[in-house]
């Protein structure tokens, strides 16, 4: 073969295999305009008996406005980055759920939130971690993702670095809430403070993480979580939701996740990998490989609950408390909402 022969058949090869690739991620992925999102508010004891009308409409009205606003993002051509930060903010702003303003105290009567975000198109991702003075750590945590060299900023630094790119700060004033103040008057009675356990006991509180999985028109996932963590928490602990794998996952290939509950059991089980692996490796769908995991998280004695999402916009939300908050809008843009079990 002569050389122009040789750069015939190479040029060719290019074409052919490129046409490949386009073609297997429109066959394999979502047509365009599939969007999803899915959220949770955190896991625990969520039962109708503790709840009054006005209580259970101030959570389903802010998960739907919480939907909602992700929805808009995707409905315009957004990307589904966008969407998660968007969805998740509205969740932060919120005193009901544990992140953000409503986050918990730590053991010192502070506030110390993680948060994280996974671009599942590139495998991007980024996290910051016990910081105490971010108004939305979600958008901290996007932006060591694309304005940073790292994937994850802690306490001071982290603060340092969102404030330089202009992220809106908030003294404690802004995070203390009475709500979580009797809640961790309360914790710190049950459990005995001078009790050198890292792992929290197996319990059925509610936890109140947030998290966000969205599916935008190009068929792109990513994933986020934002947490204040366990009330009480000590040493500056760090659980699971800034940690990539454990609480927060996104991959193309495969699905978005976001977990909730007892973070320890998070990180050591990678619970939100897990569930891309069990279907990268093991062909599982979605909701195989998440029953799989749910079933593994009980095994290790842990309590909670994840969000998933795949790329043709199939949805999982498994637990294994007694509720969480959690839902979904598609498409249609009709919001669903969810707390109980039994829903
Ligand atoms: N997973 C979070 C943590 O351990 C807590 C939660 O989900 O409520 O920090």
């Amino acid at each position: 073969m002569n050389r122009v022969n040789k750069y015939l058949l190479l040029s060719l090869s290019i074409v052919f295999l490129a046409g490949i690739g386009a073609g297997g991620i429109a066959a394999g992925g979502t047509a365009a305009g599939d969007i999803a999102i899915v959220i949770h508010g955190g896991a625990g004891t969520i039962l109708r008996e503790n709840m009054t009308p006005e209580r259970e409409g101030m959570y389903r009205g802010k998960l739907t406005e919480a939907l909602e606003a992700g929805y808009a993002v995707l409905s315009s051509g957004g990307t589904s980055v966008d969407a998660v930060e968007a969805t998740i903010r509205i969740m932060e702003d919120s005193p009901l759920f544990n992140a953000g303003r409503g986050a918990v105290f730590t053991s010192e009567g502070r506030n110390e939130m993680d948060a994280s975000i996974m671009d599942g198109a590139t495998l991007n991702a980024g996290a910051v971690a016990s910081v105490t003075n971010i108004k939305n750590p979600i958008s901290a945590a996007r932006l060591v993702m694309t304005e940073s060299r790292h994937v994850m900023l802690v306490g001071a630094g982290a603060g340092i670095f969102a404030a330089e790119h202009g992220l809106e700060t908030a003294d404690s004033a802004y995070f203390w809430t009475q709500d979580r103040w009797d809640s961790l008057q309360r914790v710190k009675e049950r459990e005995n403070v001078e009790t050198d356990a890292i792992i929290p006991p197996k319990r059925e509180d509610k936890h109140g993480t947030v998290g966000c999985i969205a599916l935008d028109r190009e068929g792109n996932l990513a994933a986020g979580t934002s947490t204040g963590g366990l009330t009480n928490k000590r040493w500056g602990r760090v659980g699971d939701s800034p940690i990539i794998g454990a609480g927060t996952y996104a991959n193309n290939e495969t699905c978005g996740v976001s977990g909730t509950g007892v973070g320890e059991y998070f990180m050591r089980g990678l619970i939100a990998y897990e569930v891309s692996v069990q279907m990268a490796y093991l062909d599982l769908d979605l909701a195989a490989a998440a029953s799989v995991v749910i079933d593994k998280l009980t095994a290790m004695g842990g309590t909670g609950g994840f969000v998933a999402l795949d790329r043709n916009g199939n949805i999982a939300m498994p637990f294994n408390t007694r509720g969480m908050y959690r839902g979904y809008i598609k498409a249609d843009g009709v919001a669903h909402t969810l707390l109980y079990s039994d829903e």
